[in-house]
């Protein structure tokens, strides 16, 4: 058993949020600490860290929800353009180790703020990853 998050506290109703919307498998509520007006993050009540490690229901449930939440945040904050972001692993930014997607709304310089540096992809590693991820997707 991984050691309890802040988010598990507040599924376990031991401490506040800022609740937008619930059903059976999913939490959506306001971010502590905003990146823009609006910021929400959305989590599965399953208890796992990483997204690769939720059950396809959990799956399933969030990507019910994600599309109605963005449209809601777009429509109470004014916004029209937003980023979705959904961090796996300390080394990628992820500080609390239960699923969760941020709706993060771009309103003038406030919201995510993104580094983007492209590679190049060679026709030969282009071969050799669609192996083995295929390879994977079949399990
Ligand atoms: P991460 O870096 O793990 O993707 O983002 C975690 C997010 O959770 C951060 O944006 C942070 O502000 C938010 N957060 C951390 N603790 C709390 C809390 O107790 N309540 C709420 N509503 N958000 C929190």
């Amino acid at each position: 058993m991984s050691e309890r998050t802040i988010f598990d506290r507040i599924l376990d109703g031991e401490i506040p949020c800022h609740r937008v919307y619930e059903d059976d498998h999913v939490l959506a509520f306001l971010d502590i600490a905003p990146l823009s007006r609006g910021h929400t993050l959305l989590i599965p009540k399953e208890r796992k860290a990483h997204l690769h490690q939720l059950s396809d229901d959990s799956a399933a449930a969030l990507g019910r929800v994600l599309p109605r939440l963005c449209r809601a945040v777009l429509q109470a904050t004014g916004a029209s353009a937003y980023n979705v972001l959904q961090n796996n692993g300390a080394a990628a930014h992820q500080a609390v180790m239960h699923v969760h997607f941020h709706v993060i709304p771009k309103l003038g310089d406030r919201g995510l703020g993104i580094g983007w540096r492209p590679g190049r992809l060679a026709p030969e590693e282009a071969e050799e990853l669609v192996a083995a991820i295929r390879a994977g997707l079949d399990g």
